[in-house]
């Protein structure tokens, strides 16, 4: 189990997340320029802000659109899920998913699928649009893509052929079952 102060580390680190993504909101982007070396350890785990100094605009740019999508789609509302004290993560729950039927690449990779990344449009693939740029990083690891999927929401909202959630996991309720279904 966790500890108490493992879980205020992790919720500390979101909510300055939350709160700092208010703020460049709020300010047109300033805010993420005043704290640069903040933004480019999160996302590059690099201090060395100036060394990523193309991204910063795509990802101010990316802000709004998931706000946008937050207030105008349902579904990806619905399907945000980000407990303030889980632990970060480098990859899904194998106790909550499995890999799907049909397959047959590793488990270790995405056999050069993107859907998850271009459904949003990420700003942070690579040009050839099929790596990460922030793989493993504090943002990658504290929301949503370390520990994507979490939730049946999320593999149908991304169309990911590669994971589904297992039957009758532990701590499910009926219900959460039940909802899961509305997307189907
Ligand atoms: S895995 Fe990387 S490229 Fe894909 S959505 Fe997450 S941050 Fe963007
Ligand atoms: S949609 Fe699924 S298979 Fe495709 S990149 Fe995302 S996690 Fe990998």
């Amino acid at each position: 189990m966790y500890t108490f102060g493992q879980k205020i580390k992790w919720s500390s680190i979101r909510i300055w997340y939350y709160l700092s993504i208010a703020l460049t909101a709020l300010t047109g982007g300033l805010y993420a320029y005043i704290t640069i070396p903040y933004f480019s350890y999160i996302f590059f785990n690099d201090l060395a802000f100036w060394k990523h100094g193309k991204h910063y605009p795509k990802l101010i740019g990316q802000l709004y659109r998931i706000i946008y999508f937050c207030i105008v789609d349902p579904r990806y509302r619905a399907m945000y899920s980000q407990p303030l004290a889980a632990p970060p993560s480098s990859g899904p729950d194998q106790a909550r998913v499995k890999l799907s039927v049909g397959w047959t690449s590793s488990k270790n990779d995405c056999a050069r699928c993107v859907n998850c990344c271009i459904k949003i449009k990420c700003p942070l693939m690579d040009d050839e649009g099929k790596k990460c740029l922030v793989y493993n990083s504090v943002y990658w690891r504290y929301f949503s893509c370390g520990r994507f999927p979490v939730s049946r929401k999320q593999i149908d909202y991304y169309e990911c052929p590669k994971w589904e959630m297992r039957e009758n996991m532990p701590g499910q309720s009926p219900v959460g079952r039940k909802e899961d279904m509305l997307y189907t």
